[in-house]
């Protein structure tokens, strides 16, 4: 009689997708998303189709209505998902656009469970965890994973083992592995091995604990990638293995690199991508690193300094601008530097403290980045206008193109109460004003414009000279934009309107041409940026920036004479 066990389909035609998810142990922020990037990119480079997907447990039903402080920052995908921030580190790594089913919440799950529901998909039954929310996640996984094609999604999973509200999301990952088999799901642990003192040992226990904690769910993990500030040594290797039962090959050493884009290679020298294609059966993952390499070494040897002061609301947490960080950083690698942000709150700049806005001429350039509301906006206003009057690169997000216009029109036009409707309901000369569409929407999650927007670019003025194009695409999220009754008024002063967009309805850049660099965007250029492709308005700024020796340089230099 011949055996019932099913043999695995080697019939590449019906092949579907492998998973492999990365859970997180003993705390947050241990660079689980770096890990997912990284891993995700080795086997890229080792030629299959792969993507990301990020899981955020928290009921709400995106990142939108989350506060950038609490949470980090809101990323912006093409089809104008409010996601983690986390889904821009996997487009920075995969160098592709996602979309905003790569990130799942709690929220958009129990949606789709309630709304079948009231369809009446389950009519008879009682709607439960197991199965139908479970059902809900593995169907989104899987049909996102299908839809693109891909050999391999790596799905990451947010907050750490124990969490309450990720107990669904695991109990469905543990469900893939019994009906996808062994063969296809991999499951990565990211855990930490800490040193309590300078001549300490690497601690084991917090990450022994953790994989307990995995199991007791019903997981066994298949590589452990553990946190550390100096490589395992391999006495800590041995341990780990023998108490989370799995090969000493399968620990993997994730010490500090001198660049985030240095992971995949501290991964794969340690043969991580041996042994993912061991568990998974597949054969001859050798990725091409040399182009990658040569991106990852721009960071890690880059030399001197560009000081940027970024001025924005949300700076006691650096996440809530991440984008931005990053896109200078890629624009200082293009140019073999590194950028040095100071986050500084605007409010330092508002009322009796003007004074303090002398501190700005100490930074190579001035970024203010995108931001809500009344709060600092006035400090704002003056260090868009400072950057002017003084002559200092400038380079406004959103928030900070919206605020460069009030901050002209109030010292250049001569128009003292001009303001943005956001932040004076009433103000008499709204240079900036409410989108006229956005009068009808009520609701507050995801009703801003959003995601990429075709843009026209203006022959001959400075932003077709930084795009050396009269088309691009950008990303945005904002209600509020240019009035244009005001158009002739700021023109007429000095200010070009170098870019439109919705058949010129909408303004997209503004730029200064007699200053060194005055030039901001209503779009979020940050989400575009890439290691080794900086995005275009970044990378002028930058090198606009270099050429502008800061007051502190100059003392330097001085000093030195
Ligand atoms: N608050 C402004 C608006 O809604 C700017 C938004 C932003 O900077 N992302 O238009």
């Amino acid at each position: 009689m011949r055996s019932a066990v099913k043999k695995p389909n080697t019939n590449n035609a019906n092949k579907k997708p492998k998973f492999i998810f990365v859970t997180g142990g003993v705390m947050s922020g241990l660079g689980k998303g770096v890990v997912t990037s990284s891993t995700a990119k080795l086997l890229q480079l080792a030629g299959k189709k792969v993507s990301c997907i990020k899981i955020d447990p928290y009921v709400n039903y995106d990142a939108g209505t989350m506060n950038p402080v609490a949470h980090g920052e809101v990323f912006v995908t093409d089809d104008g998902g409010e996601c983690d921030m986390d889904i821009g580190t996997y487009e920075r790594f995969l160098d592709m656009a996602l979309t905003k089913d790569h990130n799942i919440t709690t929220g958009r799950v129990y949606l789709d469970v309630i709304r079948a529901e009231r369809e009446g998909k389950y009519l008879g039954q009682c709607v439960q965890i197991i199965p139908h929310v479970t059902d809900a996640i593995k169907n989104r996984l899987r049909k996102t994973a299908e839809d693109e094609q891909l050999d391999i999604m790596v799905v990451e999973c947010g907050g750490t083992v124990g969490d309450i509200e990720s107990l669904p999301f695991l109990e469905a990952f543990r469900q893939m592995e019994l009906e996808d088999g062994a063969s296809n799901t991999l499951f990565i642990h990211v855990t930490l091995a800490p040193v309590l003192d300078v001549v300490g040992e690497q601690k084991t226990k917090p990450t022994q604990h953790s994989v307990q904690e995995l199991r007791r769910i019903g997981i066994q993990p298949d590589i452990l990638a553990v946190r550390c500030k100096t490589p395992l040594t391999s006495d800590t290797i041995r341990k780990i293995s023998l108490f989370a039962s799995i090969g000493q090959e399968s620990v993997i050493s994730c010490h500090d690199a001198p660049s985030i884009y240095k992971v995949p290679e501290v991964l794969e020298s340690q043969g991580m991508l041996r042994v993912i294609s061991h568990r998974l059966g597949l054969d001859n993952l050798a990725p091409k690193m040399a182009g990658w390499k040569a991106i990852s070494s721009s960071f890690s040897k880059a030399e001197g300094a560009v000081r940027i002061a970024v001025v924005g609301k949300y700076v006691t947490l650096p996440d809530s601008y991440v984008s931005v960080y990053h896109a200078l950083s890629h624009a200082a690698a293009d140019i073999g530097k590194r950028v040095e942000v100071e986050w500084i709150d605007s409010e330092r700049f508002e009322g009796a403290h003007k004074n303090n806005l002398e501190v700005l001429k100490s930074f190579n350039g001035i970024l203010v980045p995108g931001g809500f509301g009344k709060r600092g906006s006035e400090g704002i206003i003056n260090t868009a206008n400072y950057a002017r009057a003084e002559n200092l690169p400038y380079l406004g997000i959103c928030f900070g193109f919206q605020l460069a216009i009030v901050a002209f029109a109030r010292n250049v036009c001569g128009l003292d109460n001009a303001s943005s409707t956001e932040l004076d309901v009433d103000t008499k000369d709204a240079v900036v004003d409410f989108m006229p569409e956005q009068r009808t929407a009520h609701d507050m999650g995801g009703t801003m414009r959003l995601g990429s927007h075709d843009i026209t670019v203006i022959s001959g003025t400075k932003a077709s000279q930084v795009y050396g194009s009269t088309l691009i695409e950008r990303r945005h999220r904002h209600r509020y934009e240019f009035n244009q009754s005001y158009r002739h008024i700021v023109e007429k002063a000095g200010l070009v309107l170098s870019a439109h967009s919705d058949n010129g309805k909408r303004i997209e850049i503004l730029e200064i041409p007699d200053r060194k660099f005055y030039f901001a965007v209503q779009y979020h250029a940050e989400f575009h940026s890439r290691p080794g492709r900086p995005e275009q308005a970044f990378a002028s700024f930058v090198r606009a920036s270099t050429k502008n020796q800061s007051a502190f340089g100059r003392a330097m230099t001085k000093e030195a004479q």
